[in-house]
């Protein structure tokens, strides 16, 4: 499913629960994609023409708790000429790529042999903290952004997950620090900057 820009209709799929009046279950499992521009004009940062107040009332619109949910954040910038004529097409195949994921599933599937789960986003994180510590010192940059309100408990725990899911793609077993604060700058995406400082 991907909903772009986000910013403009996140309200429009949200009203699709919110209309029943109750929470419906969908035999489905489906990875959400959302896109959304910085500011209503989508320039380019030096042409942009947006005021800040309208930068900050566009941005807004994206509410705390549906950010919440979502485990990944990633800005990107505009693409340049540069860019578009340095990549023609050679950038790494997909088919490279899947068999990288396939691997790093059947890395998970090896772990959760005879539990429920067959990957990390099936496993609840108190089970996840329970069964397969991370060490502690790995995990003090993910504690401290919880400590300073960058990170809910949902987010903890979704960090939690990510970062088994670096550990599984570099084929390292139990995630190190840099696997830890890999997933917590995705989980963060722009704020990121404002933990590792
Ligand atoms: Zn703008």
């Amino acid at each position: 499913m991907c909903l772009t820009p986000c910013a403009s209709r996140w309200r429009a799929a949200l009203s699709v629960s919110g209309g029943v009046g109750g929470t419906a279950t969908y035999p489905a499992r489906f990875c959400l994609l959302l896109a959304a521009n910085p500011c209503p004009c989508a320039r380019t940062e030096s042409s942009c023409t947006c005021r800040p107040l309208q930068r900050a009332s566009y941005l807004s619109r994206l509410s705390g708790p549906l950010l919440d949910r979502i485990d990944v954040q990633v800005a990107l910038g505009a693409i340049t000429r540069g860019d578009i004529q340095a990549e023609r097409g050679v950038g790494e195949a997909s088919a490279l790529v899947a068999e990288r994921v396939a691997q790093a599933r059947t890395a998970a599937l090896m772990r959760y042999v005879g539990t429920p789960w067959r990957t990390n986003a099936d496993v609840p994180p108190t089970a996840l903290q329970r069964q397969w510590p991370i060490a502690r010192a790995a995990l003090e940059v993910v504690g401290k952004a919880m400590d300073d309100g960058h990170l809910t408990v949902r987010g903890y725990g979704r960090v939690l997950r990510l970062a088994w899911t670096m550990a599984d793609l570099g084929g390292v077993g139990t995630p190190r620090k840099g696997d830890v604060d890999l997933a917590l700058g995705l989980r963060l995406g722009p704020r990121w900057t404002a933990v590792a400082a």
